[in-house]
Parts: C-alpha cells; structure tokens; sequence
C-alpha cells in the first residue's frame, strides 16, 4: 500500500494537521484523482470547526478539486486514466430521492460534499463518484480551474438562471472571492455590468474585471445610482451581510429580482410597496451539479475568465487556511499540491 500526504482535521475545532496516509482506493462506481491543486473555500470552515451535522472525523477538507484521474474503479464508463478532472461542492447524489427523480441533483437529500461527507482535496490523492466529475478544458490550468468549481459555479451558474438578457442591467453586490468572478461572468455573458464596492479603490479593479460603472457604496447610493440607468434587472448580492443587501434592493427594476448567494445571519429587508408594485423578487441560489461545472470551466476557458488566486503548497495548508479566513487575502487561496 503506498502512502500520501493529506491535511485532515481531528476533532472540531482543531488544527489542520499535515499526516501521512494510505493512497485510498477506488471503489465501484468511483474514481481516485491525482490532486494538482485544491482551492480553499470558507465552507471548509464546516469541516474545520465541525459544523455540519454528522461529520466524521478525522476529516479531509477541501471540495475545490482539480486533477488527474490516476485509476477507476469497476462500472465505471466514460472516464478513463490520464483526464483531467474537477470536483467541486457537488460531490454525489443518490439518484433515488424526490429530489433526484426531479432532476434536481444539487439538492439530493443524500447530497455528498467532498471534505464533508467524504475526505477531500487537501491531500495527493481524493477518491470520489463519477457523478461529480467536471472534465477541465486543456487551456484552463489545475490553479485557475479550482476556484471556479465552486465560487465560480455559484456565480456562473445563478447569472446564467437569473433571466437576465443581453443588454440588460446586471449589478454584482461586493467584489471579493465570489464578486470578481461575478464581474468577470455578467460582462462575458453580455450584460450592462455594474460592480457595487465600498470605496472608491476598487474603481480600477472594477473596470480591470470588465464592469462598465462602478458605484462606491460609502458615497453613493446604490439604489439611486442603479435608477439612473434604468433599474437593475439582476442584483446579485455576493456580500455577506443583510444590512448590504437591503441597502441594494431599492435599485431593482421593474420585474427585477435579487439573486443572493452569499452567507449571512441578518434578514435582509425590503420596501413591501415597492416589491409588489414593481414586481420584485428576491432569490437564493445554491451552486450547482458536476455538468454545471463543466459549463462554467469551458465558458471561462472560452472566455478568458480567471480567478485572482494566492498559491501555497500543501504542506502550508494551515497557513493558507488562515489567511483566506482573515480576510487577508483578497480573493481566493489555492493549494498546489503536485
Ligand atoms: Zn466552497
Ligand atoms: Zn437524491
């Protein structure tokens, strides 16, 4: 049995610690991945400090996975030694739920998370179910691919969704992890691109990612500066705070809606009379399947679509959690680890 490096966590709430393992085994219907490189989300977080229901430990994070597939288990068709692959939050389904006989995967009642319900991308080698595999295009690089399988899913995916239309107003609220890729999406996807930021520094960067107007949140408002151009026909609110959001609904647009798909604990509040009479509506989305995956690697490849990304090697996996955690790095983290 050859051995691994892998970073696993003990106990909720402990460190990550660097350990050596067996090479896991590819099973029925699996394959086992070479890792090249694994992106660090802050739902890693859930594993780190154990707040998902039932996890096991010691656990494995990471469900920003790219790689090589390096064996296949029985049954398996369709995938072969030498591919390379993704895998990002969608990490299996059972095919048997409600859910799945709807065709509504990402919402599986059994749903599986790499890093979650299995061991995941912090390591040499991750094995996982054919279902969640994404083929990564030759010109996207294992770096850039790993961020885009899950804050580049989330927002690719929910842009694609929001019944938005070439030409029209499109604002993403915030522009960290999530919100720069957005940018980069609502100008390729053809839409008037708004990026919404505190301060005016970020004006550049703004522009750098393709929005056509910047609106500084700390001397604008927001919804007064979106009315100027019509009203937003998508808001989608990439921040992590209600009271962020709520300050942003007044500058949706007849039949326009909110599409929220970043985290926070506050309500976010709307003008009641406002909604009803300009036919708003506000939304959650919640990423995507292994295929919605795929689309958004070969869009971005198509498109020149890249995450800005700070690389660690492995054995720093501590360190590079820490700083994504702290808000130090701007965008995304990722861990090289072939
Ligand atoms: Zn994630
Ligand atoms: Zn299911």
């Amino acid at each position: 049995m050859s051995r691994m490096k892998a970073v696993q966590v003990e106990e909720a709430g402990g460190p990550l610690q660097l350990v050596e393992r067996d090479v896991p085994e590819a099973n029925e219907g699996q394959v086992r991945i070479k890792v090249q490189a694994c992106g660090i989300c802050h739902s890693d977080s859930l594993t780190k400090e154990g707040h998902w229901p039932g996890l096991q430990f010691p656990r494995v994070p990471g469900h920003e996975i790219a790689g090589v597939i390096d064996a296949v288990g029985a049954g398996v068709e369709g995938w072969r030694v030498g591919q390379r692959v993704g895998v990002g939050w969608h990490g299996g389904h059972c095919g048997r739920c409600a859910r799945c006989r709807q065709g509504d995967f990402v919402l599986c009642e059994k749903a599986q998370v790499p890093g979650i319900s299995y061991d995941g991308g912090y390591a040499q080698f991750v094995v996982a179910p054919v279902e969640a595999l994404a083929s990564i295009p030759d010109d996207l690089s294992d770096a850039d691919a790993a961020p885009l399988l899950c804050a580049g899913i989330t927002t690719f995916n929910a842009l694609r969704h929001s019944g938005a239309r070439a030409g029209d107003v499109v604002a993403i609220l915030g522009i960290g992890g999530l919100g720069h890729l957005g940018v980069q999406f609502a100008r390729k996807m053809g839409f008037n691109t708004v990026a919404i930021a505190r301060g005016q520094d970020k004006a550049a960067l703004a522009k750098e990612l393709g929005a056509h107007h910047y609106i500084d949140s700390t001397t604008q408002s927001i919804p007064d500066e979106l009315n100027k151009l019509g009203g937003a026909k998508v808001i989608l609110a990439t921040v992590t705070s209600g009271k962020a959001m709520s300050a942003a609904v007044g500058g949706l647009g007849l039949n326009g809606k909110m599409i929220m798909v970043g985290i926070s604990e506050e309500p976010v509040e709307v003008p009641i009379a406002q909604f009803i009479m300009g036919r708003h509506s506000i939304q959650g989305w919640p990423s995507g399947t292994s295929a919605d995956s795929q689309d958004t690697l070969v869009f971005s490849a198509l498109s020149g679509i890249k995450p800005m990304i700070e690389e660690f090697p492995l054995e720093r996996a501590a360190e590079a959690y820490d700083r994504m955690m702290s808000g130090g790095a701007r965008f995304r983290v990722v861990l090289k680890v072939a």
